[in-house]
């Protein structure tokens, strides 16, 4: 048996592209200033900060100034979340997000309620879409901000943002949203879709780890929430790291320009893994918008396994997937999000997420399929929970 490594956790992780790796490279060691210090060496470094930040900017219809780095998107979000929050504190302390956000949006929403603030999360359909009626319903006086994921990282549904932004805009409440999945999928522009702020990751889109940005609308008031340095306009101490901050630059350009062409390929090989997992498995599900989506991400329920028996033996064919969410293994707790969809216990547990990227092939998914099955079947065999339903039938 030849020794494969196939990766489908692209929404986990994605590896650095040739062109951002290219660019960055260098600057680890020949510019190595300091971005605020006001030699020759501060500036080398500050110019390759600034044109990453034209780069982003240009990516979504900003401008420049609109763009503080940070540290990723888990801190964009809590940029965005606690900053505009306690930014915009005198005009209202209500707060609407969605049940089924990342857990950096939900886990800073928490904290805020702690401190006085009042969070609606709301809820999901089978699909994962909020209820724009439920949205409208809960908007009042106090409201001062609304943060709803552009896409969502497990299940991969997208959100109608035109309706959202829409209606935020008319009554003067912020809008936020995590893009981190959706950039390099979705083309944006923040203008015109009315966004007045936005976290995106590099390491999502075939960047380096531990970057990422927040726009804000210019006017909108944000504040700092970790003390520091005057670094990005005073909201975000803390030296930039150049190097990864000019990856990154690239990394968004490249996405962006090549989104179309891989949208494509991402989309025919995850209908090729469609077609060939439905006529192959049986009961199975898979969840998620069936249209309005990432190509890139499946969600796949499997009646009577368990998803992480399945991960293990996938992985020791060399086959990459994630259960649920990365960011929640660990815990025994199926994700929020297949529970919000309302996912059974037995399904949820079930359930694995296959993420494709720009370089997966047919080929792969061929391999794939052959692996699963007999994984599929060996554990349905000893299924307790499938012995029991097939004497019901
Ligand atoms: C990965 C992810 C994040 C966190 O980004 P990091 O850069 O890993 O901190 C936030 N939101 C969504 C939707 C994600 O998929």
């Amino acid at each position: 048996m030849e020794n494969r490594k196939i990766y489908f956790d692209n929404a986990s992780t994605t590896y650095v592209g040739n062109e951002a790796l290219r660019e960055m490279m260098p600057v680890f060691s020949n510019i190595y200033g300091n971005p605020s210090s006001l030699h020759s060496f501060g500036r080398d470094a500050v110019n390759l900060v600034d044109i990453a930040r034209d780069r982003i900017a240009k990516a979504i219809g900003a401008k420049a100034s609109e763009i503080y780095f940070t540290s990723g998107g888990t801190e964009a979000n809590n940029l965005a979340i606690k900053g505009l929050a306690y930014a915009n504190r005198h005009k209202g302390n209500h707060i609407i997000t969605s049940c089924i956000e990342h857990s950096s949006v939900l886990e800073a929403c928490r904290q805020l309620e702690k401190d006085g603030f009042i969070v609606t999360y709301l809820k999901v359909d089978s699909h994962g879409l909020i209820n724009f009626a439920d949205l409208l319903h809960h908007i009042n006086s106090n409201t001062i901000l609304i943060s709803i994921m552009t896409a969502n990282n497990e299940i991969g549904t997208i959100q109608h943002m035109q309706a959202i932004a829409e209606t935020a805009k008319e009554r003067e409440i912020i809008f936020h949203t995590d893009a981190v999945q959706a950039v390099g999928s979705i083309s944006y522009n923040v203008n015109a879709m009315g966004i007045d702020a936005m976290s995106i990751s590099s390491h999502k889109i075939y960047g380096p780890k531990g970057v990422g940005c927040l726009y804000v609308r210019d006017g909108v008031k944000i504040q700092s929430v970790i003390a520091g340095g005057k670094q990005e306009r005073g909201v975000r101490g803390g030296t930039q790291n150049v190097p990864a901050i000019v990856g990154f630059g690239k990394a968004i350009e490249v996405a962006v320009r090549d989104m179309s062409v891989n949208n494509k390929k991402i989309k025919t090989i995850k209908e090729y893994f469609v077609k060939r997992l439905t006529e192959s498995i049986s009961d199975v599900y898979i969840n998620g918008h069936p249209a309005q989506r990432l190509q890139g991400i499946v969600s796949v329920s499997f009646d009577c396994v368990n998803a992480e028996a399945v991960l293990t033996m996938l992985d020791m064919q060399g086959i990459a997937v994630s259960v649920g969410s990365a960011c929640e293994s660990g815990t025994i707790e199926p994700s929020h999000v297949l529970k919000e969809i309302g996912l059974d216990d037995v399904l949820a547990k079930g359930t694995i997420r296959f993420s494709f990227g720009k370089s997966n092939t047919k080929e792969e998914i061929d391999y794939l399929i052959e692996t699963l099955i007999p994984i599929i079947e060996k554990l349905r065999n000893i299924s307790p929970l499938r012995k029991k339903k097939r004497k019901e039938d």
